[in-house]
C-alpha cells in the first residue's frame, strides 16, 4: 500500500469534498482554486499521527513549533494573489510543511520559496518530489530578504508574520504585481494586501489572522 493511501477512511475524497464544501460555504469563489485543494493530498503534509484530521479546517502542528496552515486560509491567500495577476513567477515566504507552495505549484508556472528552518524545509522537499511537483525551487534563507535572483515576481505570498513589511519584499515586486502578508504582532495581525503600480504602492487591509511570527537569520 502507497503512503498516498494510508489512512484511507479518513482522507477519501468524500472527507476532502466534506473540506471543499466548507470553504464555499465560507466564501471561496475561485474554482480552480477549490479544485486543486480537493485533488491536493494535504494529509501527506502532517505527520502520520495527525493525518486523520487533515481535511479538519484546522491549523497542525508540523514541529519546531510551527504550524500547517488552516485550509481556509491558504484558500483565502491564494484566491487574493492570484486575483489579477500573471500567473507566472511567485515567491513564497515560509515553506513549513509545503502545502501552500504545493497548491500555488499548480496554478502557476514558477514557485520559489524560502525558508528559515532546514529541517521543515528537507521534509517539504520529500513531499513535492513524491507528489512528482516539478516547478518548485526551495531556498534555506531567512526570507524578509525576499529570493533576489529570480526577482521581479508576479506575486508574494508571505505565511508568517513580520512586525512591519519587510522593504526587501516590496523591492522584488513586479508592476502590476501582487503581495498578500500577515503584519502585526502576536496578538493583532491583520492580513494586508500591496498592489504595485509603476512606482507606487497601493495598500488595503483585510481580516484579522493569526500566523506565527517572521523571525531573522536561519536554522
Ligand atoms: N505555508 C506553511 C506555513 C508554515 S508556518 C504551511 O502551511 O505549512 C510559517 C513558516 O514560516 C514556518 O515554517 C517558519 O519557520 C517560517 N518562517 C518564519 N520566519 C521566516 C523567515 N524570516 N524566513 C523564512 N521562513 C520563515
Amino acid at each position: 500500500m502507497s503512503s498516498d493511501h494510508r489512512g484511507i477512511g479518513m482522507t477519501s475524497q468524500r472527507t476532502r469534498d466534506r473540506l471543499i464544501t466548507r470553504l464555499k460555504q465560507q466564501g471561496i469563489g475561485n474554482t480552480e482554486v477549490l479544485t486543486v485543494m480537493r485533488d491536493l493530498p494535504r494529509h501527506i503534509f502532517v505527520d502520520e499521527a495527525l493525518a486523520s484530521r487533515a481535511y479538519e479546517d484546522t491549523a497542525l502542528p508540523i514541529g519546531q513549533g510551527q504550524t500547517i496552515s488552516q485550509p481556509f486560509i491558504v484558500a483565502r491567500m491564494t484566491e487574493i494573489l492570484l486575483e489579477g495577476i500573471p500567473k507566472k513567477k511567485v515567491l513564497e515566504v515560509g515553506t513549513g510543511s509545503g502545502y501552500q507552495t504545493a497548491v500555488l505549484s499548480r496554478l502557476v508556472e514558477r514557485v520559489f520559496s524560502v525558508e528559515r528552518i532546514a529541517v521543515l524545509q528537507n521534509q517539504a522537499r520529500e513531499r513535492f518530489y513524491q507528489l512528482k511537483l516539478n516547478n518548485i525551487r526551495l531556498k534555506h534563507s531567512d526570507g524578509s530578504w525576499g529570493w533576489e535572483d529570480n526577482a521581479p515576481y508576479d506575486g508574494i505570498l508571505v505565511t508568517c508574520a513580520p512586525e512591519q513589511i519587510p522593504e526587501g519584499l516590496l523591492a522584488q515586486l513586479a508592476p502590476g504585481g501582487r503581495l498578500v502578508i500577515p503584519v502585526g504582532g502576536s496578538n493583532a495581525q491583520s492580513l494586508q494586501v500591496i498592489d504595485r503600480n509603476d512606482s507606487s504602492f497601493e495598500r488595503t487591509e483585510l481580516d484579522a489572522v493569526s500566523f506565527v511570527p517572521l523571525l531573522a537569520g536561519r536554522i
